[in-house]
């Protein structure tokens, strides 16, 4: 992928203003060798998509440290106002080399490890300084293009619903089911699935993070599943709970109780809205149905380069939603021991309400 220039400048700008000369982006835990969740911020600023990389961003510094492997991705795909530097010897000294004064460094992104071997090639007068985490802020909220890449990713991921509805699940083994997912996901040119895929029938469905087993998918039982795509360096994320045949009634029951919710809270989603309030309105439907307790987790988390990052909505949230947050809307309901239900949109707030990027029917 690639990305605007503006968004360094954008950083260089946060760093001016919290009167560094600059900040050290990227995964200091395990450098050059990250996953891809601890790439999101190098992937979001520069645009590469490799395992190696750290950026130094201030007013008066743009560079790019990376390893042989990767030093031509990197010409290709990080801005031109970078300064690419090959560092297959020493990551850290090379990264050391671009720093000067007050240097900025997030301390969950970073390990002991490496913050005592960087502190050793420090040069004189540089300070390392763990502070806020300046990107989150500049990664919440998308702009045009990214929301289409989530909404092309969205739409990637509905038309693997269409196709597994279309092919049938009774008889099917819930491994087969997310086998043949992930596998259609790239036909269509997904990059990977964004997280692994659940597809979790009966009892399964009450733990809201199944993995995949050998349990057969039987007519009348609901079938949660849960996915996402990665397209384009953005990822989607979508849960339907699906029957073939007529369920039990009173499973039926706890599905429309679960849908009411999430109807109730797309309603709530505007800019200005409360992560907590929104989280709330879920919540005491679900209550008012007697089921308060048997939905553990929160009503939804942002999307975007990860495919878990900030807002969140939940009750623990102080987040406020902004126009161009991207967020799922997601309650459920586990009856231990019996069966579940999750339904899960991913939407784009707006100053009046919300876009639906997810279109497969409830
Ligand atoms: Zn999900
Ligand atoms: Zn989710």
């Amino acid at each position: 992928m690639s990305v605007p220039e503006s968004r360094a400048e954008r950083l260089a700008a946060a760093v001016a203003e919290a009167g560094l000369e600059s900040v050290i982006v990227g995964d200091l835990v395990r450098p050059g060798d990250s996953g891809r969740d601890q790439m999101a911020d190098i992937a979001w600023l520069t645009g590469f998509g490799g395992s190696s990389g750290l950026a130094v961003i201030g007013p008066e510094v743009r560079g790019f440290v990376t390893d042989f492997r990767y030093t031509a991705m990197a010409a290709e795909t990080v801005p031109d106002s970078f300064e690419v530097v090959d560092a297959t010897a020493d990551m850290l000294a090379a990264v050391a080399g671009l720093l000067s004064g007050r240097v900025g460094i997030v301390a969950a992104k970073t390990s002991l490890e490496t913050h005592r071997k960087l502190g050793e090639k420090l040069g004189e007068g540089v300070e390392l300084v763990a502070g806020e985490d300046l990107l989150t802020d500049l990664r919440r909220v998308k702009d045009e293009a990214e929301i289409e890449a989530i909404a092309a990713a969205s739409a990637l991921t509905d038309e693997v619903y269409a196709w597994i509805e279309e092919r049938g699940l009774a008889g099917r083994t819930e491994r087969d089911v997310a086998l043949a997912a992930e596998q259609r996901m790239r036909e269509l040119g997904a990059e990977d699935p964004a997280f692994p895929s659940i597809v979790a029938t009966g009892a399964n469905g009450a733990l809201p993070h199944a993995t995949p087993g050998d349990r057969v998918i039987e007519a009348g039982e609901y079938v949660t599943i849960d996915m996402g795509a990665i397209l384009d360096g953005y990822c989607s994320d979508c849960t339907r709970t699906l029957v073939e045949g007529e369920p039990d009634p009173a499973h039926r029951q706890v599905y429309d109780l679960v849908l009411a919710a999430q109807t109730a809270a797309l309603d709530a989603i505007r800019a200005g809205a409360r992560g907590r309030a929104v989280d709330a309105v879920a919540r005491e439907v679900i209550t008012e149905g007697g089921h308060g307790e048997r939905f553990g987790h929160g009503l939804g988390h942002g999307v975007g380069v990860e495919v878990h990052e900030p807002p969140r909505l939940s009750m623990r949230s102080d987040d406020t939603l902004l126009a161009g947050d991207v967020v799922t809307v997601e309650p459920g309901i586990y009856l231990p021991g019996e069966f579940g239900v999750r339904i899960e949109d991913l939407v784009v707030v707006t100053d009046d309400g919300y876009r639906n990027l997810s279109s497969r029917p409830k």
